[in-house]
């Protein structure tokens, strides 16, 4: 009987070995990757290479492909929003809702399994490399609430776990998985070398949205002034665009940082009041307004919207404010850098 192991793969490093240690040990493997719309290299693949490589395929697939095996991309993007905005177990040192993450998409991989036909699930998981969801209680908590007790093996750290069904069963050998725990990468690079995989992609600056800084702060802000039960996949797709900075509970306020931002922001300029100076070349401003925008407001915006812009710093110049059809010239003088400061988000 061929044994067949389905696999979360990101196309990183971690999540290939894993694969390419079952693979070399003749179990028949298959991979999938969630698309939860937090994914980096997800935005930056549609967004930053609009145009440019749009038919590149993702990390996710060269790796499958390298390796031989199957790939499945599945979007849960739909259903994983109460992920963010609840989770049970809390958040990471960011927005990162890690333990309940891997919940939803453990549990997820269960009605794969069946779907595929596969006898268990493996992961690229690497104990006490991240300290919020790969401890062993963690590790535990999340195969028991996914209905998974047994039947996930982490081939990477396989070592320093309790044996799984595949391992005691003898679908896989226990003594040819590996013993690597902690933060330190070189025991992976190593293992790649081992293995022939020349080609795969550097850990750089993280792969989720949620586990960063910046957009946590941004979500965060979200969070506070419009309440967690408010975020759409509109909002999440907005956070991860532009330089955010807020008047008030009531104004919200992104800027393009370039010409491709700009743009993006174009598409979402329905039901939001825009600003910009035609004349001088500035950013793309939206703006957006919970209940009438006031002219304090207007001016405030317009002031924003001559900060990044080419006119003159120290003097009035006309910014053009458009809402639904409609649109007024405004005089305005940039903010200070000071001012700006203190309105910024991050
Ligand atoms: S980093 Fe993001 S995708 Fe990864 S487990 Fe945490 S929340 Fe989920």
């Amino acid at each position: 009987m061929k044994i067949k192991a389905l696999g979360m793969l990101s196309g990183g490093l971690d999540s290939t070995l894993a694969a390419k240690v079952l693979v070399d040990l003749g179990v028949e493997v298959e991979g999938v990757n969630f698309s939860t719309g937090f994914c980096v290299t997800e935005h930056t693949r549609n967004f930053r290479d609009r145009g440019t490589h749009k038919d590149r395929p993702s990390d996710a697939f060269r790796m499958a492909e390298n390796l031989g095996i199957r790939m499945h991309i599945i979007d849960i993007s739909k259903d994983y929003l109460p992920v963010v905005q609840s989770p049970k177990y809390g958040y990471g040192a960011n927005m990162n809702p890690c333990v309940d993450c891997r919940i939803f998409m453990f549990k997820r991989m269960r009605k794969l399994m069946d779907e595929y036909g596969a006898h268990f699930m493996f992961t690229g998981e690497v104990l006490g490399q991240r300290p919020f969801s790969q401890h062993k209680q963690a590790l535990k908590t999340i195969e028991t609430e996914s209905g998974l007790t047994g039947l996930i093996l982490r081939p990477l750290s396989a070592a320093h776990l309790d044996p799984t069904i595949p391992e005691v069963k003898g679908w896989v050998d226990r003594a040819k998985l590996m013993a690597i725990n902690g933060r330190s990468r070189k025991p992976q690079e190593a293992l790649a070398k081992e293995k022939g995989l020349e080609e795969y992609p550097q850990p750089a600056g993280g792969c989720c949205f949620l586990a960063d800084p910046g957009y946590s702060l941004r979500l965060r802000d979200f969070f506070t002034n419009n309440g967690k039960e408010n975020l759409t996949h509109e909002d999440v797709i907005l956070l991860k665009v532009g330089r955010h900075l807020r008047l008030s509970k009531y104004v919200k306020i992104i800027v393009g940082r370039n010409e491709r931002e700009n743009n993006f922001l174009k598409y979402y300029e329905k039901k939001r009041h825009s600003f910009s100076i035609p004349s001088v070349g500035s950013a793309f401003v939206l703006a957006e307004i919970k209940g009438e925008l006031t002219p304090q407001d207007s001016g405030a915006i317009a002031r924003i919207a001559a900060r990044y812009s080419d006119a003159p710093k120290d003097q009035p110049v006309a910014v053009e404010h458009g809402f639904e059809g409609r649109s007024e010239t405004l005089q305005a003088t940039a903010y200070s850098e000071d001012e700006i400061k203190k309105l910024r988000i991050n």
